[in-house]
């Protein structure tokens, strides 16, 4: 080229809508599951988890792609990587497995947090916070709206992972107004699917479990609490959905199915699609155990346009399906009661 031409600018060849994306708890039940859209939509994943209560099996499927990296790592340590994205998964979720170390779970989610924001801040990811419907506590609010600030018990067995996820809530509202840090918060309500961890002793798992043993299905106290049960592969649409939404939408989001069912009329769904000659009996309702539970999610739809599509019958029969394969296979071959 003559010296006296201007060379043609460099046409930027590596546009592309590929980001690099943290899931922290990606070896868990939803983390999983997460990660599979990702790496599905494109993305470039990497998958922390420190195996407390997550599996390689549940992303052995991952393994060997080459845009899925897994690092073990405990969220209460620093981490220093570059990504675009986090999403911050990490914490145990059922009852049994957070009350198993309460004071590690409160580490979770409160150092977690701080460790997950600060990382945010320093490489400006969007960052997006697996929150729970347990900030409601027993709600006296019904349904539960966004704006309702809850009733928990602060000292109680289910405070280790309520009041942790309340002041995650906190953190994550406090570095985006004090630092300028892109959030996402959704309110996650009851999720099951494939995956959930066969003795987690949360109800959808306990009663599939039970029901293809033949053995009793365990209704905790008078089985008329309610909960609304949200397939996973909804859930997983609504955190993609938030987390893609504009900056106005930080959240708090709920997102969860707003079918509200009491735990003894999914004992009797779960004996009949499963064909079950259990019977059912009661135990004592653990301390705590919030009564109603069903999500408002008018700010989901209007926010960022999601509503779950799967009903209850057909999001467990999936389940069902998962569940009768690993035992027949004799993957849980030593699994016992819950939290054994
Ligand atoms: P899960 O127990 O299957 O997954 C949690 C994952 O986090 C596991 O892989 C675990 O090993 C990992 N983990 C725990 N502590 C860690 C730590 N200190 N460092 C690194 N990894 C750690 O639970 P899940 O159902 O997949 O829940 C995922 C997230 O969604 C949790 O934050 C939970 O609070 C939230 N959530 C779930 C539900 C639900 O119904 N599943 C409802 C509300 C909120
Ligand atoms: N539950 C039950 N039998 C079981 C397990 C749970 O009756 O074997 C009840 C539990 O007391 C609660 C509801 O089912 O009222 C949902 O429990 P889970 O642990 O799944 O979720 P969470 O209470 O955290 O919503």
């Amino acid at each position: 080229m003559p010296m006296n031409q201007v060379a043609p600018a460099v046409e930027e060849t590596r546009v592309t809508t590929r980001r690099r994306v943290l899931v922290t708890g990606g070896a868990g039940f939803l983390g999983s599951h997460l990660c599979d859209a990702l790496v599905a939509a494109g993305h470039d994943v990497l998958c922390v988890d420190n195996f407390y209560t997550g599996s390689k099996d549940n992303i052995a499927g991952l393994l060997a792609n080459p845009y899925f990296e897994l690092i073990r790592h405990d969220v209460t340590f620093p981490l220093y990587v570059e990504v675009d994205e986090i999403y911050n998964l990490a914490c145990p979720a059922s009852p049994v497995h957070y009350q198993y170390n309460p004071v590690q779970t409160v580490k979770t989610s409160v150092h977690g947090a701080i460790n997950m924001l600060g990382l945010a801040k320093r490489v400006r990811a969007r960052i997006l916070q697996a929150s729970t419907s347990e900030v409601y506590g027993d709600p006296t609010v019904h349904p539960q709206t966004e704006t309702y600030w809850g009733h928990t018990n602060p000292i109680g067995l289910r405070a280790c992972y309520d009041e942790g996820k309340r002041c995650a809530e906190t953190l994550f509202f406090d570095y985006h107004r004090q630092h300028g840090v892109a959030i996402r918060v959704a309110r996650i309500f009851n999720t099951y699917g494939p995956r959930m961890h066969p003795n987690d002793g949360r109800v959808v798992s306990n009663f599939i479990m039970q029901a293809l043993r033949n053995a009793p299905i365990t209704i905790y106290g008078d089985g008329a609490q309610t909960r609304s049960f949200c397939y996973v592969d909804d859930l997983i649409d609504g955190l993609i959905a938030l987390m893609n939404a504009g900056s106005a939408t930080g959240g708090p989001i709920n997102l969860g199915n707003p079918h509200e069912f009491t735990i003894a009329e999914l004992a009797d769904v779960v004996i009949e699609l499963t064909g079950s000659r259990s019977t059912l009996v009661r135990r004592p309702l653990p301390s705590d155990d919030p009564r109603q539970r069903c999500p408002d999610i008018t700010q989901a739809g209007a926010q960022i346009g999601w509503a779950p599509r799967v009903p209850l019958r057909e999001g467990l029969a999936k389940t069902i399906a998962y569940f009768d394969a690993q035992l027949k296979q004799g993957v849980w071959a030593s699994i016992g009661k819950p939290g054994e």
